[in-house]
């Protein structure tokens, strides 16, 4: 049987079903940089590219939509239907009103979480936070790893850990989609950067899955 090896770390209950609680615990910014000013100069629509929905499109938990509608006008569904074949049962593409509009308070927890997601190696452990690989080349933050506020990253690990303890389908999910960033590593030749939730970063052979300890240089860190 599938199993998440980490122990859930706090007394929230059914967690999307309570979601401002949960979004009181991922409340801290990735950066205490505003990275957004760094990318958006660099799209032409003058927006960070993951407020653009041109670029990234969010995802909610259904749940989390549905207790978000009445407190805010910030999202509404999308009717993209090329996005919404990709994602998983009980997640939805949104649109929101966009970064001059936005409220802090009802981002959604992939909003919370960009660039990063939940790396799980193929044994079922939950290591850490790795960078959604497709938007490595656009987002500045996935390319100033060292920028990434520990604080935000104790929040992720903690925040995932409760989604993990309750919802066995999430869990697999990004089980599944560490696999794909495997695979999509492996074939660009690159190793996989990982936050790991012990505080200290690596690198992965996405062959292998073996860690090697990151250490920086002139180079790497540009
Ligand atoms: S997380 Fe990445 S894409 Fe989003 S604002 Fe920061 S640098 Fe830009
Ligand atoms: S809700 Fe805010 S953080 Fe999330 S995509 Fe929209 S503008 Fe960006």
């Amino acid at each position: 049987m599938k199993t998440n090896k980490h122990k859930f770390s706090s007394a929230i209950r059914e967690p999307l079903q309570h979601i401002l609680q949960v979004y009181n615990g991922f409340s801290l910014p990735s950066s205490k940089i505003d990275c957004g000013e760094k990318c958006r100069s660099q799209n032409p629509n003058n927006k960070p590219f993951c407020c653009d929905p041109q670029f990234a499109v969010p995802i909610l938990y259904d749940p989390e939509y549905t207790q978000l509608e009445p407190l805010t006008k910030l999202w509404l569904p999308s009717t993209t239907e090329k996005v919404s074949e990709d994602i998983p049962v009980g997640l939805s593409p949104h649109i929101c009103q966009g970064p001059a509009a936005c409220i802090r308070g009802f981002r959604s927890i992939s909003c919370r979480s960009f660039p990063f997601f939940p790396y799980v190696r193929s044994d079922y452990t939950f290591l850490g936070l790795a960078v959604e690989w497709e938007f490595s080349n656009l987002c500045w933050l996935s390319g100033h790893l060292e920028q990434v506020d520990p604080k935000f990253r104790s929040q992720f690990v903690r925040t995932y850990d409760q989604l993990f303890a309750y919802y066995q389908t999430i869990f697999d999910n990004y089980h599944e989609h560490s696999i794909l960033c495997r695979q999509a590593h492996a074939r660009q030749g690159s190793y996989i950067d990982l936050l790991h939730r012990n505080g200290k970063r690596y690198r992965i052979n996405p062959a292998t899955e073996k860690n090697t300890l990151f250490r920086q240089t002139a180079t790497s860190e540009q």
